[in-house]
């Protein structure tokens, strides 16, 4: 049990404990998996693989395979090219991808092996059979993040496969950020729900939130084609949902192929999905259907409904930069009171992004970039608050100081459904709503005096 805090607030600048991050291949790793029958390959020793694997696999309760380097003291020592050499080799030969993408590990970052000149190699000595293609991105794991890992890999995606051919796709190009199937598959609705065209790259839904046939497929229908992926430089334009996730993509094939993109947040809540929607509407010269107005006023009306009991509502927001920075405009909408807002993202732009979102409403608001939950304990346990938005990693706190979690973002461990119930969008707005309403509520009735106890809410 993680107790130790006490509500003495210790700053420290050069130790974490319990950092509100994890390690930049893992993103890597779920990127990877949005392409079509793509093998995601870690290039660095079998330990790294596992833990990426197994992690996703928790979060997403389907089985996540990645192949690897395989390591041992010999790469260490003199470097990883045979290693990746022969793993291409036996990829291709064995599992049959597509693509396969690599991403390095702290490991191979240190060692600085130069993964295009392998990958060149590999190709020229035709280990790589023709029309496969290998792409990868640098994600060392001492610098940045699980979401710096995802960006980096999105940005190799663009920058290996995105072409511009001069033919218009007439198509719009949508970056979703990190965000699990469920929400990508909500995305897709509104966009056909629209009328509008589009690629949506990444893409997870029908790779990490399959049915249950009996039947196990190594590549399933799911994930972005790669042909697609070719076709996004011919688009009319890209929406990027993310600032921390999708923008860097979308600047790339911009830089890349000259398509042009709107920077967006994640479109988690009702402002942020008001912006998705109309950033597609706009660009496609669309009218909104009267479906996706109904969907948006039933929202409204549940905020209305349950607006009594948000009303001030103390709530700790924890996470990866994109889902922190659109709960907490969306935590605002629904009348509660942000105090500690924090993310292990590094760098000023969370904090300043949150700021900006904040509008110095919230004066006694903390906001941490590179933050971790020790302090988020400590500060809690020295000025309470009554809900924590987070993660899994949030559940001692919760324990400890007797305040609910609602399970927010990534990575969720300890419960089944996150990966099937979008966040995003109208409808996952109303779903928030609601998980939030019933840990408030339940929290409430098994605490209240016996004089406060109602029946009725
Ligand atoms: S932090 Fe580095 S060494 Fe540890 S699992 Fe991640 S990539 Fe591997």
């Amino acid at each position: 049990m993680l107790d130790l805090a006490t509500p003495t607030i210790s700053e420290r600048s050069a130790l974490k404990i319990n950092p509100a991050k994890t390690c930049q291949p893992i993103g890597a790793m779920y990127a990877a998996l949005g392409i079509h029958s793509c093998m995601p390959h870690s290039h660095g020793s079998q330990g790294c693989c596992a833990y990426h694997r197994s992690h996703l696999t928790r979060h997403f309760k389907e089985p996540v395979a990645a192949t690897t380097s395989s390591f041992t003291e010999g790469a260490s020592v003199f470097g990883g090219m045979a290693n990746l050499q022969q793993a291409l080799i036996n990829i291709f030969s064995i599992y049959n991808p597509e693509v396969v993408a690599v991403h390095t590990t702290c490991l191979s970052e240190v060692i600085g092996d130069d993964i295009p000149t392998i990958i060149k190699k590999a190709r020229e000595e035709g280990k790589i059979p023709e029309g496969k293609t290998v792409i990868h991105a640098n994600t060392p794991s001492f610098v940045g993040s699980n979401v710096t890992g995802y960006s980096n890999m999105c940005v190799g995606i663009v920058n290996y496969l995105a072409e511009k051919s001069g033919e218009s796709t007439e198509a719009i190009n949508i970056f979703p950020g990190w965000l699990d199937p469920s929400d990508m598959r909500e995305l897709k609705r509104l966009a056909e729900e629209l009328g509008v065209k589009y690629t949506l790259c990444p893409d997870t839904s029908d790779v990490l939130d399959l049915p249950q046939t009996g039947v196990y497929e190594m590549y399933p229908k799911g994930g972005t084609p790669v042909e697609a992926i070719k076709r996004m430089g011919d688009a009319i334009k890209t929406v990027a949902l993310g600032e921390f996730t999708a923008h860097a993509a979308a600047q790339k094939l911009n830089d890349k192929c000259g398509v042009p993109f709107e920077a967006l947040d994640a479109p988690i809540g009702l402002t942020n999905t008001d912006l998705y929607i109309d950033a597609l509407r706009r660009i496609a010269e669309v009218d909104v259907p009267a479906s996706i107005d109904a969907e948006r006023g039933r929202l409204l009306d549940v905020i209305q409904d349950i607006g009594q009991y948000f009303h001030e509502v103390p709530v700790a927001i924890f996470g990866d930069p994109d889902h922190v920075v659109a709960m907490t405009r969306f935590a605002i909408e629904l009348g509660l009171k942000p105090k500690y807002i924090f993310s292990g993202a590094t760098g000023r732009a969370f904090e300043n992004r949150v700021h900006a979102i904040l509008d110095g409403r919230f004066p006694d608001a903390i906001v941490k970039q590179q933050g971790d939950l020790f302090e988020l304990h400590e500060r809690i346990k020295a000025d309470p608050v009554k809900l924590i938005l987070g993660n899994t990693y949030g559940k001692h706190i919760g324990r400890a100081e007797n305040i609910p979690l609602v399970r927010f973002g990534f990575p969720i461990l300890d419960r089944v459904g996150h990966r099937l119930f979008p966040t995003v969008g109208y409808r996952g707005a109303m779903h928030l709503v609601e998980k939030i309403s019933d840990a408030l509520l339940d929290q409430r009735d098994r605490t209240c005096p016996e004089e406060w106890f109602e029946l009725v809410q």
